[in-house]
């Protein structure tokens, strides 16, 4: 998708775009943009737009404040949904110091030096597949959201139980307008909650892709006087929010490197090596993966949700599952992520996890075929299978200890993430809940 300045020009004409948007992403996964007349095209177009990287989470102190933004002309897109004003279009940015080098405290100049680490074994794409998870909830007379479901339904259930049906259709056919590949969307088991999936791509487009999709599913909902949350778990008794990650490394000529026709079960050696990273470092990868404390009241027993470092080819319970399709399609599913992750972030931390595993050719313990939740602790260690780590608190602890995922994160981002967990976590700490009101008020 290649599409150079002047292309952009004549769109932005013939369409009467109004409005650029320009995207970028903060340490917590949030999207920020400025938004700039049209106008100001060509000061856009040649990385003169300066903004305040002072006012950003994770970017930069108040005295060395101005930052600028570098369009990546090949995310240019115009918005399907029309504004009275004239069109939006938006391009998503790198952010870059105002001596025009790449800002080493952004997500995505991050991403990108990681995957060029990754070309440099060989590989020519890692590709991601997210399935990100999502709850409709009503609006309120005010339009705020409440804890009202829209629906009762349950997987794969459709209309009328399904009311959140016409709204999912309309999303996927605003995505698909956008130029999104959709392979399927469903209702997923929780009532109010839905799930669509769209193709994989490269590493840095599928993290682009899954911050448009987390945009153009709130803009569409509001659209129907709903409002769409991905906080990983909204409500408590019923599943919560993932967004598993389907991965695949590709060689340069365009073959999957998971794949080996000849090898037992076909997966490769290459693929049991990444499987053997991801695992290893399972407890340091949750704090990007599940960054906040929401995250870890999903990752409990008997909602779907992974509790467990084990993998295996058959069964959904453990972290890792290496799905039954083969060619192409060899993948690894990662199941602990969930959608309040940085994109940029956990995917290049998974990335690396993955390489280290390659560089270092680990063997992954054997497949966990059983039901892991009807293990005792001792037939658990029998098995290799450990803890995935309980609160934000002791996942952030093994991020701490784990050399290879602070790598992938770099010094700036390491520095700014640990920060904002760490007040996070104090926050969290310092609150009384309604729970241990209900539990101790009149008891003592
Ligand atoms: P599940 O079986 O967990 O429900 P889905 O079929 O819903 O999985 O989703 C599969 C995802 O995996 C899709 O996003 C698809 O594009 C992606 N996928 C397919 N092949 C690959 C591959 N080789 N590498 C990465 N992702 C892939
Ligand atoms: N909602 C489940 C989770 O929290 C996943 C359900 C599924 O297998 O798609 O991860
Ligand atoms: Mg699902
Ligand atoms: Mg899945």
């Amino acid at each position: 998708k290649n599409i150079t300045a002047d292309e952009i020009r004549e769109v932005v004409s013939k369409e009467n775009v109004q409005f650029l948007r320009l995207m970028f992403t903060d340490i917590n996964g949030i999207i920020k943009n400025v938004e700039v007349p049209v106008d100001q095209l060509e000061k856009v177009l040649s990385n003169k737009i300066m903004f305040d990287g002072s006012s950003i989470d994770g970017f930069v102190r108040i005295e060395e404040s101005d930052m600028l933004l570098y369009p990546d002309l090949s995310t240019f897109l115009v918005f399907p949904w029309g504004s009275e004003h004239g069109k939006v279009a938006r391009l998503i940015c790198d952010v870059h110091n105002p001596d025009g080098t790449p800002f080493a405290g952004d997500p995505r100049n991050n991403l990108r030096r990681v995957i060029n680490d990754m070309k440099k074994q060989g590989f020519s794409a890692f590709n991601i597949g997210p399935e990100p998870e999502f709850f409709l909830f009503k609006l309120d007379d005010e339009a705020k959201p409440t804890l009202t479901l829209n629906d009762k339904g349950g997987y794969f259930d459709f209309a009328p139980v399904d009311l959140g049906e016409n709204t999912r259709r309309d999303i996927v056919l605003e995505l698909e307008k956008m130029g999104f590949e959709v392979e399927a969307s469903h209702h997923e088991v929780a009532p109010g909650q839905h799930e669509i999936d769209f193709k994989y791509s490269d590493a840095l487009e599928a993290a682009d892709n899954i911050q448009t999709f987390k945009l153009v599913v709130k803009t569409i909902a509001r659209q129907h006087g709903l409002h769409a949350t991905f906080m990983p778990k909204p409500l408590e008794g019923i599943n919560g929010s993932g967004m598993h990650i389907n991965m695949s490394l590709f060689n340069d000529n365009k073959t999957n490197a998971f794949f080996d026709a000849d090898a037992e079960g076909q997966l490769s050696e290459t693929a049991y090596h990444f499987l053997a990273g991801l695992m290893n470092h399972a407890r340091a990868l949750t704090a990007v993966n599940n960054p906040t404390v929401n995250s870890y009241k999903r990752l409990v027993p008997g909602f779907e949700a992974p509790v467990y470092v084990a993998w295996s080819g058959r069964n959904r319970s453990p972290l890792i599952r290496v799905p039954q399709s083969r060619g192409l399609s060899t993948r690894l599913e990662m199941r602990s992520v969930d959608p309040s992750a940085n994109p940029y972030l956990a995917i290049a931390s998974i990335l690396n996890a993955g390489l280290d595993g390659l560089a270092k050719e680990q063997e992954p313990f054997p497949a966990v075929d059983r039901n892991i939740y009807r293990m005792n602790e001792e037939e658990r260690q029998e098995n290799h299978i450990t803890d995935l780590p309980s609160t934000l608190h002791n996942a952030i602890k093994a991020l701490e200890k784990d050399d290879v995922i602070k790598a992938a994160l770099g010094d700036h981002l390491y520095r700014s993430f640990i920060d904002s967990k760490d007040l996070e976590w104090a926050a969290y700490r310092q609150t009384v809940s309604d729970w241990e009101r209900d539990q101790y008020l009149e008891l003592y």
